[in-house]
């Protein structure tokens, strides 16, 4: 389209041409005469002319011809030359001529630059409509190069404090350097990977990373880009993305927050949000249609991995999560590292002291913390950044962040590390209890306020009754520890008290191993969930029993909670010490935890 409004210009161009050929070839078609004003006067003194018409500027006629046509008229025409000149003139004896000053140049510009200045303004309009048309016609095509980013400078060395991402990825990278190497051996390669955690983390600079490393294209887009659009067109784009990868490859496609595109379908009754599971359900088509031999590898992101569409999920999907959470201690130390080259800052600045006042803190804060700091030295006319910078610009940051999320207080973050601690202990004190892999008190986390990561040694299909009482006094640990240290309970124990009534209900009801209430099977039928509600289905056991289950359910609990007591309470000096290291480095494993209570015992 964009070829024809060009030509139109032209075409405007060769009629005014045209137009003027056609007439000077009537006028010579016609063969009037132009003949001097001197010669008019002198034939029509001798009586020569038969007709005028007078203009103006002009006289046009008729007069006798002479010689071969005498006798016959013909058409002449001569320019007017004002009476006084021509008398003079004619008295000397001259040939003169009139002469109309040419005023074909000025009447053409006249003609043109009008037209001109109208053209282009039509033109430039034209452009800018069709360059928005074209964005959603070509779908995407041209959105998708400008993502493409070719020469990405960042390397894994910028991304810090999230070792464990890294060496998850470092797999991608070897693929994408090499994917012959891959397949010959027969490996397999997840299709696409997604990179969980808060947001700052250093998601979408991993993604980066994983390509500048590589030293392949990076295609990415953003979810939320997609859901804009209108009706039909991400679907397109998608479809679109994934073919221009397919030509590039090997090359990353990073999809950043993907939530927002892959959200839960079926969800909002009232007409549902169409445009986003077409693009969602694109996304799937082409995940399931891309062979990851071919070397291109799908990056996501998100921040909430809990409202994903299941279905992305699926094994051959998104099959591989990597977990990119809040840095401790020394990884908010080795971030601060990468960001403190970019400035001058004191030789006897203690990073590892910034590093511990920055508690929860993550890449994008600790990052804007040296900028904050870098800034308050230039305010004070400093050469170098001191710690002094840094102390204030934490103050300036945790201010604004503990609006936003209610960051760290000393107080809070002792009792969730005793918390953690008192679940580790008193794992780490039975033998059924599965191992403890590690305790995390870093704040706002994968866990609101910290977790103890307990890892089964292998599936199960069947458990044991002293296990599952074991279980059950593991997730009382936490608030025992607290009832032993700080003679006080808190709320922080809501998710394990909810956890271990369900684990005992199930004991009682569903695998009889309760003593009073017997061999029995009480668990309601999962179809008659929805009945009940409306109360149609009723109980199959009578008040009585339902208040032995009570009894049964409180028995357990507070049984276990009395062993969980026990085993902390002979404890207590070793919950002191390991409190302290926790506290300083936020995170413990478990062989050390585990060395540690060697030692103390
Ligand atoms: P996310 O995608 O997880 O929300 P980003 O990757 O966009 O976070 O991070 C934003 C910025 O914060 C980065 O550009 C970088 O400057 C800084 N940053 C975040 N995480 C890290 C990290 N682990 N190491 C170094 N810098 C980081
Ligand atoms: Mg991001
Ligand atoms: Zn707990």
């Amino acid at each position: 389209m964009e070829k024809h409004h060009k030509f139109s210009i032209w075409y405007v161009l060769l009629g005014i041409w045209l137009v003027l050929i056609v007439q000077q070839y009537l006028g010579s078609f016609f063969s009037i005469e132009v003949i001097p004003y001197s010669q008019f006067l002198k034939l029509l003194k001798e009586n020569k002319i038969t007709e005028v018409a007078i203009s103006t500027n002009q006289i046009q006629g008729k007069m006798k011809m002479e010689g071969e046509g005498a006798g016959k008229e013909k058409m002449f025409r001569s320019i007017r030359v004002d009476p006084e000149t021509s008398k003079l003139l004619e008295q000397y004896n001259v040939n003169f001529k009139g002469e109309i000053e040419s005023d074909f140049l000025p009447r053409l510009l006249s003609w043109i630059v009008p037209t001109a200045i109208f053209f282009g303004v039509w033109f430039f309009f034209m452009r800018r409509m069709m360059g928005q048309q074209q964005g959603f016609m070509t779908l995407g095509k041209n959105k998708a190069k400008i993502y493409m980013e070719s020469e990405l400078d960042v390397s894994f060395e910028d991304v810090a404090g999230v070792d464990e991402a890294k060496q998850e990825l470092v797999e991608v990278v070897e693929f994408l350097k090499g994917p012959e190497k891959f397949t010959e051996l027969g490996g397999k390669l997840p299709k696409g990977v997604l990179l969980v955690g808060p947001p700052g983390t250093g998601k979408t600079l991993l993604a980066k990373a994983v390509a500048g490393e590589s030293g392949v294209p990076f295609f990415s887009l953003s979810g939320s880009e997609f859901v804009e659009m209108f009706v039909g067109l991400g679907a397109a784009r998608v479809r679109d993305l994934f073919e221009q990868a397919k030509k590039q490859a090997p090359c990353i496609v990073f999809i950043d927050e993907l939530d927002a595109l892959g959200k839960a379908r079926g969800f909002g009754a009232v007409g549902g949000h169409d445009e986003r599971e077409q693009t969602l359900n694109q996304l799937l088509v082409e995940m399931d249609g891309f062979d990851p031999t071919a070397g291109v590898i799908l990056l996501a992101a998100t921040n909430r991995p809990e409202i994903l569409d299941p279905a992305l999920l699926r094994p051959g999907r998104f099959d591989r999560q990597i977990l990119v959470d809040r840095p401790d201690k020394l990884g908010r130390e080795q971030i601060l590292r990468v960001h403190l080259k970019n400035i001058k800052v004191v030789r006897t600045l203690d990073i590892e002291k910034v590093a511990a006042m920055t508690p929860g803190m993550v890449g994008a804060d600790l990052a804007n913390l040296v900028n904050e700091a870098a800034l308050l030295a230039v305010r004070k006319n400093k050469q170098k950044v001191s710690m002094a910078e840094f102390e204030e610009a934490i103050e300036r940051v945790v201010a604004g962040l503990e609006k936003k999320n209610r960051l760290i207080n000393p107080k809070e973050r002792e009792i969730v590390a005793y918390h953690e601690l008192g679940h580790a202990v008193v794992a780490l004190s039975l033998p059924e209890a599965d191992p403890v892999q590690k305790i995390s008190i870093i704040p706002r986390g994968i866990a609101a306020l910290g977790y103890t990561l307990q890892v089964p040694t292998g599936d199960r299909f069947l458990m044991k009754k002293n296990e599952l009482l074991t279980r059950i006094a593991t997730l009382l640990g936490g608030r025992a520890a607290e009832e032993i240290i700080f003679d006080d309970i808190s709320t922080g124990a809501h998710n394990d008290l909810s956890r271990a009534t369900d684990i005992a209900l199930s004991m009682v009801k569903e695998y009889g191993m309760s003593g009073k209430v017997g061999q029995v099977y009480f668990a309601r039928k999962k179809t008659a969930q929805f009945l009940d509600m409306v109360g149609q289905g009723a109980a199959e056991y009578s008040e009585a029993t339902a208040e032995l289950i009570d009894d049964e359910v409180r028995e357990i609990i507070s049984t276990q909670y009395a062993r969980a007591l026990d085993i902390l309470r002979g404890k207590k000096q070793f919950l002191e010490k390991a409190a302290h290291v926790l506290l300083e480095k936020e995170k413990i494993d478990g062989e050390e935890l585990k060395a540690l209570m060697a030692e103390n015992s």
